[in-house]
């Protein structure tokens, strides 16, 4: 529990936009509340830039440029693992923020700074790998050399749902790589990533490398930007929808892009499976973050025999949740992120109950303060249903049965997305066949969380373009430079 009170740790939290190494109120003078979703209560004010100030973060990231990516990758490195220990010092506040602006239980905040902060330390190793190759031709005629230079400028746009990994994950390998950034986190929870980029600025990240713009129309201030010259790279998490508008936008630039886009993760538990695995991996794919992962599991695909099982414990599990503000003790469902959100999964468990679905726990709106909606288990969920096509974004497990193994495989890659799944088999040569087959960036084998740093994050199909973490995170923000020299003995 952090030392600290709701309202000192607030006060510590900057507010303001971060333009060339200063905290400053921007020029439109007006500021956006920031909520707590679990009261209702506003927790902050902050800044709301207007189009112009989003262009002097950008050409202050601009100005920095060539000196950020002339700096040894030593001292990039080394200031990553700063902000990664002053992080981990940090650990309380920085998950007591998160649970104050998204909801989600002080345990899980807890866990997100563990998760988020370990790109910080990934990349702080990264930075000293950035490797090029040197190689003769096959006529012997030359000598290539190929290295890997900052791809230049970046805009960051992140989404609510994690306010510390999602800003971690692309400022840490931007910065190892020498690339200068403009960030810019939703509205909704802005506060972890200004209190983070603070961190930044105390460790000793120099002005211009990192700078942030919130603003209360993120296309107003965003268009401009993406259509800068001067900028060579965006990367955005949030919804397919969005995504497919800002590669618009970025195509008229020629812009390297990273889309982490949206999910409808299938979670395939075959007949052969450890039934208390699966249940205990499912109550994590689909619960954690109160339901609002891209990789949450959004479709249980169960076979029959086990169906009955499987619906029984899952639904004791859910029964045993705890509801309430994430900050108080046993809490395991928080709010969501707000009444637009508890309408959706309301609106969601009612047509597919109209169509014959029927709801063994939960399923109603809580009335009061605070955004929230029970944790839910429907089961008999008939083809057709919204729940199955759309992306829930809520705690609602919707259960389909299945009788072969080409039929769990052919209902899984029945979407237009492709982020995570989640395959529970105790058959080896099975659970590798759908590596094979199911059409998804990522796959928990057995497991229901599949995030690390050290992995590459990212889907397939409608789910975007790129991977965050693991080795290939960093080559996101670098380009490839070929260069041909003469055969040095001719
Ligand atoms: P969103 O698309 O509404 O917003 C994401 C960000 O884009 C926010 O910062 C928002 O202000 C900004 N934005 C919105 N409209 C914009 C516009 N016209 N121009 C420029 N910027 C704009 O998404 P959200 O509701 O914040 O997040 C939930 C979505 O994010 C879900 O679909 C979820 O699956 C997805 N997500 C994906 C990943 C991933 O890694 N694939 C991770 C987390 C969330």
């Amino acid at each position: 529990m952090a030392n600290i009170s709701e309202a000192e740790l607030l006060a510590k939290v900057p507010t303001g936009l971060y333009i060339n190494g200063k905290w400053e109120a921007g020029s439109t003078g007006k500021t956006i509340p920031v909520s707590d979703p679990a009261t209702g209560a506003v927790l902050a004010n902050i800044a709301d830039a207007s189009p112009e100030d989003g262009i002097r973060a950008l050409d202050a990231a601009v100005a920095v440029k060539d000196a950020w990516a002339a700096t040894p990758p030593r001292v990039r490195g080394e200031l990553l693992r700063k902000a990664f220990e002053r992080v981990q010092e940090l650990k309380d506040e920085f998950a007591l923020l998160m649970t104050l602006e998204m909801g989600k239980p002080l345990a899980e905040a807890m866990g997100e700074v563990m998760y988020g902060s370990e790109f910080l330390r990934w990349f702080s190793e990264e930075a000293v790998r950035i490797t090029g190759r040197y190689g003769i031709n096959p006529e012997g005629s030359g000598r290539a050399i190929v290295s890997y230079l900052p791809v230049g400028p970046c805009y960051l746009v992140t989404p609510w749902n994690f306010p510390l990994a999602m800003a971690t994950r692309k400022i840490g390998p931007a910065i190892a790589a020498g690339c200068t950034v403009v960030i810019k986190p939703a509205t909704l929870t802005p506060l972890t990533t200004l209190y983070f980029v603070k961190i930044l600025e105390e460790v000793g990240v120099p002005a211009g490398v990192v700078n942030v713009v919130t603003s209360s129309s993120a296309s107003a201030l965003s268009s401009p930007i993406i259509a800068d010259p001067r900028l060579r790279k965006l990367s955005f998490t949030g919804s397919t929808s969005v995504g497919i508008a800002l590669m618009k936008q970025a195509a008229d630039n020629v812009l390297r892009t990273s889309m982490e886009l949206g999910g409808n993760a299938p979670f395939v538990v075959f007949e052969d499976a450890d039934l208390d695995k699966a249940v205990e991996g499912a109550m994590a794919a689909k619960f954690r973050n109160i339901g609002q992962a891209c990789t949450g599991a959004n479709r249980f695909i169960v076979h029959s025999s086990v169906a009955e099982a499987f619906t029984a414990k899952v639904t004791e599990k859910v029964k045993a949740m705890k509801i309430g503000r994430g900050t108080e003790d046993g809490v395991t469902i928080g709010p969501l992120i707000d009444d637009r959100a508890v309408a959706k999964c309301d609106e969601l468990v009612t047509e597919a109950v109209s169509r014959g679905a029927v709801v063994t726990t939960g399923g109603k709106v809580l009335d009061g303060a605070g955004s929230f909606y029970e944790p839910t288990v429907v089961t008999n969920v008939q083809p057709g249903s919204d729940i199955l096509t759309d992306e829930i974004f809520g705690p609602v497990l919707s259960i389909i049965t299945f009788t072969d193994e080409d039929e769990a495989i052919r209902l899984a890659n029945d979407t237009e997305y492709g982020l995570a799944s989640y395959v529970f088999t105790k058959d080896l040569a099975r659970g590798q066949r759908l590596i094979e087959r199911l059409e998804a960036g990522m796959m928990g084998l057995n497991v229901g969380v599949m995030s690390n740093a050290s992995a590459p994050f990212g889907g397939i199909k409608m789910s975007g373009l790129g991977r965050e973490g693991g080795f290939e995170g960093i080559h996101e923000y670098l380009s490839t430079k070929y260069t041909m020299t003469p055969n040095p003995f001719a």
